[in-house]
């Protein structure tokens, strides 16, 4: 049956946190992310592999670390310039979708889209690990699990079949079972 609102499970969320200011575009974080993702890990490095990008304008000084995130079919239809700092930054300089109208976050072979997975496994993101110079920052927060759908469903089941037998009786559910085991 249905838990006490006060037991409701909690899960930690990872999130990193980007200093734009701090990074100096040295792409550490994309070699280590792509050579943790090779097949077998650590077998190669290629940042066109990586889940995290350097959006890089080196005359401009802008460097700008961005995750990759879902992947989009269609191009979206409104862009936008940012001047933060006196400094401009490009329309899709902070996008992490993995969209048709450019080349981060797609595999370079297959094409398929890369999403960052908070190097699944490891205790720490291993981008956050080999910044240096603090620009990548592990943040992390409890929040309530959502439910298991699976868990829902046979939840929403009992409730089906408790007001069966509160209509029809426990026995005339148990032989309408039994009737449809032995059609089988
Ligand atoms: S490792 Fe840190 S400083 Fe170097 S490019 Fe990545 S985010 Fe920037
Ligand atoms: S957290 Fe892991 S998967 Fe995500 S970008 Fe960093 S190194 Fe890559």
């Amino acid at each position: 049956m249905t838990g006490d609102k006060t037991d409701k499970k909690t899960k930690i969320i990872k999130t990193i946190r980007i200093d734009v200011d701090k990074c100096n575009g040295c792409r550490a974080c994309e070699m280590i992310c792509s050579a943790f993702h090779s097949t077998p890990k650590y077998s190669s490095n290629n940042p066109a592999r990586s889940r995290i990008r350097i959006i890089r304008e080196p005359l401009r000084d802008l460097y700008v670390p961005v995750y990759g995130g879902e992947y989009t079919v269609a191009e979206c239809a409104g862009r936008d310039k940012y001047t933060i700092d006196g400094k401009e930054y490009d329309e899709c300089s902070f996008c992490r979708a993995s969209c048709p109208s450019r080349d981060e976050f797609k595999e370079p072979d297959s094409g398929l889209p890369l999403k960052c997975d908070m190097c699944e496994g490891e205790e720490e993101p291993l981008c956050v690990k080999w910044c240096m110079h603090d620009a990548l920052i592990l943040e992390e927060r409890e929040e309530e699990a959502v439910e298991d759908p699976e868990e829902a469903e046979l939840e929403d089941l009992e409730i089906g079949l408790e007001s069966l037998a509160d209509k029809f009786g426990m026995d005339k559910i148990m032989d309408a079972v039994a009737r449809m085991n032995q059609k089988d």
